[in-house]
């Protein structure tokens, strides 16, 4: 029984006793009583001791016992208090209440029934207010808790963006392959720790039930060799076989996609994890008890998971004690989410084990409707289907990209004009629109903005109702690093056509431009971008490339050299070395870091062989240039 604190402020002796006497045949609680003569030493006591309870006289002398509680009230005391007078008024008992007191008895009435009555109220409320008050506290807590992870995500993921982007944009362009292993380390940590992040968020955000299910059919025998391709590559690294089998089951079933391969590629990671030697088989079926469910087995022959942690291992930050010694990476965190995101698609994940032996673990999951499908075993199509996602498309057609972020938006934009499409930014929604504006009145429109979400001065939600009421045709894509729950559909009834994640994928972005943007017939002309102060050199030179069915760009300064370049993807860059305004290795070097793959010709009167930029340009023509030279450059530029 705990024990209940009560102060009893009661100047008379003997009420005071009286009253003690009925408190000592209270049974349902034990009671730690105080005692406070006088208003003061009661004030004292309120404030600084722990009271549960406290029964007040309603006259204390001189000083009356209402103005007693208003001041212990106002001085934030918040336990019950119950008055007791000597005779019963109405409009005591009004001003008692009013006052801040519980509950007020008569002294004269009292008895242990009514006296552990009023106690045993009081204390009820006292119990119910509490919980109250810390049911409110928690919910604003998970409120600024799932504000925080809303903030750090964004936060994270916009530096994380840039990182893996740059990395490997610079791990395709071949000017730097003797960088490949380091650029490799860090685009493999990076990624890891986009990973942790996503996982530390996926597993918040299913506690807030706040993560989104999008269920679509989803065809099989595709979603499962996407998986089977990527993981046979890390079991291969480790040297064993991954291998898969399956029953008849439908062709399609009706899933997450994304959560339904989270799941699955976690299971076959986590055994090929721990597993040394051996194999690790994924086996497909329907369930034996629940005909609409798909069942995924994943039976690897590793370390094994003793008999006592098996129920553990899914609950969130555990890990098998010797996970730590045996060095083998993992937060804890992937069978947490993994079950809880099983249980999201009405389904589950169990596991069987035996040490020294192997695992099993078993995936089922509601397939949806298939009665009137036909089923047929899994087949795995051995077309690595990443090279037809990483393709890149060549498209034409205008683009701006919109990011506060200079380094996003660089990185945006760099990938834009991979695609052969034309990349103007602007850094916040007002420049955006000015921007669109402008466009409109010199009669080159875009055909794509690619819109961040937070943003100085007019964010990008505001800026799409306004984009989408002077120009309603325009293709607005959000580009954002919010990911809870419902982001996506609150952005597109704002008028945005489609949303994409950042940190951005290149594939995804690709596969956007490809589906938007105008498509460039392959056959058309290499675009050449000549660079020339001397403007009877520069008409002639233009001339004479044309007759090579190369179409010409011709900038008279570096300046201008350098914005054709960060708009637009040229395929050759013919430049003078002296311009002007500066030289035109400052114009090579925006290219290389603009364009890595443009082919490079320097025009010179002299021999640059020895120069430091020599290994950033292909080919030297010497001056004055003639036809043949021309005829040579393109050439070498078709091929390259
Ligand atoms: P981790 O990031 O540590 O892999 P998980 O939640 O995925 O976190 O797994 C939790 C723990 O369960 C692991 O640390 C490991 O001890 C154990 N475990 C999971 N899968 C296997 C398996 N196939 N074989 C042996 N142990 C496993």
């Amino acid at each position: 029984m705990s024990e209940v604190n009560v102060l009893f402020v009661e100047d008379d002796e003997d009420d005071y006793i009286l009253t003690l006497d009925l408190i000592n045949d209270i049974t349902f609680e034990k009671f730690n009583i105080t005692r406070a003569k006088n208003a003061q030493t009661a004030l004292m006591l309120l404030n600084e001791s722990h009271i549960d309870l406290c029964f007040l006289d309603y006259q204390l002398g001189a000083v009356n016992g209402i103005e007693l509680l208003k001041q212990a009230r106002s001085l934030g005391f918040n336990a019950p208090v119950i008055m007791l007078t000597g005779q019963e008024t109405h409009s005591l008992d009004e001003t008692a209440l009013a006052a801040g007191a519980d509950d007020y008895l008569v002294k004269n009435e009292l008895t242990v029934a009514r006296l552990s009555r009023a106690m045993r109220y009081a204390l009820a409320r006292r119990d119910i207010a509490y919980e109250r008050v810390e049911r409110l506290k928690a919910e604003a807590d998970n409120k600024l808790k799932n504000q925080f992870l809303a903030h750090l995500s964004h936060e994270l993921r916009t530096p994380l963006t840039a990182i893996v982007g740059y990395t490997e944009l610079l791990i395709h362009s071949q000017s730097h392959s003797y960088l490949d292993e380091e650029l490799s380390i860090i685009l493999r940590n990076s990624q890891h720790l986009l990973e942790l992040l996503n996982d530390v968020l996926d597993l918040s955000k299913i506690e807030a039930s706040k993560l989104e299910i999008f269920l679509s059919d989803v065809h099989l025998s595709v979603m499962l060799t996407d998986i089977y391709t990527l993981m046979s590559h890390v079991a291969q690294r480790k040297g064993l076989t991954l291998t898969l089998s399956s029953d008849a089951v439908p062709e399609y079933i009706h899933t997450d996609a994304t959560r339904f391969k989270q799941i699955v590629m976690n299971l076959i990671n986590n055994a090929i994890k721990f597993t040394d030697v051996g194999s690790v088989a994924i086996n497909i079926s329907m369930c034996e008890n629940s005909a609409n469910h798909l069942k995924v087995d994943i039976t690897d022959t590793g370390i094994g998971i003793a008999h006592n942690h098996l129920e553990k291992i899914f609950q969130p930050f555990e890990q098998v004690a010797d996970v730590v010694s045996k060095r083998v990476g993992g937060s804890g965190m992937g069978l947490a989410i993994s079950y809880k995101l099983a249980k999201l698609l009405n389904g589950d994940i169990h596991a069987t084990s035996q040490i020294e032996v192997g695992s099993t673990f078993t995936f089922t999951v509601d397939a949806g409707e298939t009665a009137d499908q036909l089923f047929k075993p899994v087949a795995i199509h051995n077309k690595p289907k990443e090279h037809a996602l990483q393709a890149l498309p060549a498209c034409c057609g205008r683009v701006l990209v919109v990011d506060d972020v200079d380094d996003i938006r660089k990185l945006i934009g760099l990938l834009v004009k991979k695609t052969g499409a034309k990349v103007q930014c602007a850094d916040n929604g007002r420049h955006a629109l000015l921007h669109l504006e402008q466009s409109y009145q010199n009669n080159t429109p875009y055909d794509l903005v690619l819109m961040d979400i937070h943003m100085p001065e007019m964010s990008g939600d505001k800026a799409v109702t306004f984009i989408k009421k002077s120009y309603p045709d325009l293709n607005v894509v959000a580009i954002t690093a919010a990911t809870m729950k419902g982001t996506k559909a609150k952005l597109i009834e704002l008028g945005f056509s489609d949303v994409i994640s950042k940190p951005v994928d290149q594939a995804e972005i690709y596969a956007l431009l490809k589906n938007v943007l105008p498509q460039k017939n392959q056959e058309e002309k290499p675009q050449f971008l000549l660079v020339e102060d001397n403007i009877d050199a520069a008409s002639a030179i233009k001339m004479l490339l044309s007759t090579q069915d190369v179409d010409v760009t011709v900038a008279h300064t570096r300046k201008h050299a350098e914005e054709l370049i960060q708009s637009f993807t040229y395929q050759c860059l013919l430049t003078d070395i002296n311009l002007p305004d500066g030289s035109g290795f400052d114009v090579i070097n925006v290219l290389k870091y603009e364009t890595p793959n443009c082919f490079v010709a320097v025009a010179s009167g002299e021999d640059i062989t020895s120069h430091g930029m020599r290994h950033k340009i292909h080919t030297v023509l010497k001056k004055p240039i003639n036809l043949a030279a021309l005829k040579g450059l393109v050439e070498k530029v078709r091929v390259h």
